[in-house]
């Protein structure tokens, strides 16, 4: 079996995390290297390595991932203006491999970049 990640320790409470959001299905903490003022992660209970992993099984979960994204960002304060980033694979800037969604908020984005500066 894959080795846990932070992510799964987190959620098991082995590793102590701000939690802003939990339901059956996920759950959303604050980064804890934020690179906006704010930035949460959504993180589905299911280990899923990384979205290129996912599978048609995982299509209403990563549906339900997106619709809280949206409850996410209105509960900050944020759904005005926010900027969504999912890194897949090593070479795009993924560190922890359990699939999870950026959220960026209340900075202003550079029009030319994609990335989360
Ligand atoms: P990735 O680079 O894989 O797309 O994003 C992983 C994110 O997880 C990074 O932004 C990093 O700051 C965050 N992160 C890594 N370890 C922890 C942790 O122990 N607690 C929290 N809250 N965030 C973490």
């Amino acid at each position: 079996m894959a080795e846990e990640t932070i992510f799964t320790k987190i959620m098991n409470g082995d590793i102590p995390a701000d939690i802003v959001y939990e339901d059956d299905d996920c759950i959303c903490i604050n980064d804890i290297s934020p690179k906006a003022p704010t930035h949460v992660l959504v993180i589905p209970r299911k280990p899923i390595p990384r979205l290129a992993d996912a599978t048609t099984e995982d299509k209403a979960l990563l549906g339900q991932l997106m619709l809280k994204v949206g409850d996410i960002a209105r509960q900050l304060g944020v759904d005005e203006a926010f900027r969504v980033v999912i890194n897949n694979g090593e070479a795009a800037g993924q560190t922890v491999f359990h699939l999870h969604i950026h959220i960026l908020a209340n900075k202003t984005f550079s029009e030319s970049s994609l990335g989360m500066s």
